[in-house]
């Protein structure tokens, strides 16, 4: 078992405004006393036993602690130190002050595909590195995208949230069941051994949406969402890709291939022609070429609108779920952790939604 700095982390550091939440607990800015610098601070509620329904299992934040131990890279969030208690494992990470990059992009006027490709390279960089250490993200989404600094001319890509991340170890074979249904590959949806290649089904995803501001598999609900992905039923519908080149367009089928290893790699897509054009003709179209703005500003003020949603209902479970711990008297310890503890709709485990659609198959 891995062992973290035992020290109070109040003492090292003072503890500033919450910079936004997660499933197990809050990030909030942090000050470090010695030298003034800020960082974040991922504050992760533990588990308190095998029977309580509340906080994370010390071993699924080992694994994202050992997984960002082995990553250094400029695209990719730091770990700076690991502070433990009985409750509670606290990451200090690089304090990342640019927000999401989908907020980023939604204030801008207009923006041409070489723009949105210099967001994306950096992207492709950080995923390209990750992989090349065997380690799969397995969540990466608009919300898991942000910027170092916002107020810079070439603001930085970070990657969060390596939560569900896993290092591949030689010939290992991994199944997961998590995700988000809009970003989600097809293997996972089948529960079959994954690869790396479902990170890039992501990126194909969110390329998609970037372009058009449309998700390509978004249903109605959650199952007709993983019914389309298994069916690979998406278009690029003329209205929304009127604006589009025809390289965006080969990317996007090149990583929306419903077979892992037929899928372009991190490393081959930094070497598209769209990403890396290899004549001028190339190289004027993606100038000529522009984002779908009105469209994608909606998409990202319903993003928003969501995620709030899912905030206040996860607030309204968990009070619910206090009052029936306290009726019963059950899990006191736990009710005081209770507060950080959230479970929103979308990004529930996909193994319900599985499960029901082979049923209604
Ligand atoms: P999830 O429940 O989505 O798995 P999580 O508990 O793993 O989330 P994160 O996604 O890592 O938590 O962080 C939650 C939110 O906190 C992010 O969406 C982001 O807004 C903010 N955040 C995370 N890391 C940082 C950082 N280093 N600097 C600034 N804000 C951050």
């Amino acid at each position: 078992m891995a062992v973290f700095k035992l020290d109070n982390v109040e003492d090292l550091y003072e503890i500033k405004e919450v910079l936004g939440s997660g499933h197990f607990g809050q990030v909030r800015e942090v000050c470090e006393r010695t030298t003034g610098i800020l960082w974040a601070g991922k504050f992760l509620k533990l588990r308190r036993g095998a029977g309580s329904r509340l906080g994370l299992e010390r071993t699924s934040v080992e694994k994202e602690v050992a997984i960002l131990q082995g990553l250094q890279h400029q695209n990719i969030m730091a770990l700076k130190d690991v502070f433990e208690s009985k409750t509670e494992v606290v990451l200090i990470v690089e304090l990342i002050r640019g927000g999401e990059l989908f907020d980023f992009i939604a204030e801008k006027e207009s923006l041409t595909e070489t723009d949105a490709i210099e967001f994306l390279k950096q992207i492709l960089e950080g995923v390209n590195y990750m992989h090349s250490k065997h380690i799969g993200h397995f969540d990466l989404k608009p919300e898991n995208i942000m910027l170092s600094d916002k107020q810079v001319p070439n603001p930085n890509i970070k990657i969060i949230d390596f939560g569900m991340a896993h290092c591949f170890l030689q010939g290992e074979e991994y199944k997961s069941m998590g995700g988000t249904p809009q970003y989600i590959a097809p293997e996972i949806i089948n529960y079959e051994p994954l690869s790396t290649a479902a990170d890039m089904w992501s990126i194909g995803v969110i390329t998609y949406i970037l372009l058009s501001g449309l998700s390509p598999f978004q249903g109605e609900t959650n199952e007709e969402t993983l019914k389309n992905i298994l069916e690979m039923k998406y278009e690029f519908e003329p209205h929304y890709f009127s604006q589009t080149s025809f390289m965006a367009k080969d990317f996007i089928q090149k990583l929306l291939v419903k077979e892992q290893s037929e899928r372009m790699t991190a490393e081959e897509c930094l070497i598209h022609p769209w990403i890396k054009p290899l004549t001028r003709t190339q190289m004027a179209k993606r100038n000529r070429s522009s984002i779908n703005m009105k469209n994608f500003r909606m998409f990202n003020a319903k993003r928003k609108w969501k995620m709030s949603y899912n905030m206040v209902s996860a607030c309204n479970r968990l009070c619910k779920l206090k009052l029936v711990c306290k009726t019963n008297a059950l899990e006191k310890q736990d009710l005081r952790d209770c507060e950080s503890d959230q479970e929103d709709t979308d990004t529930k485990t996909t193994s319900l939604l599985r499960r029901r659609l082979s049923n209604s198959s």
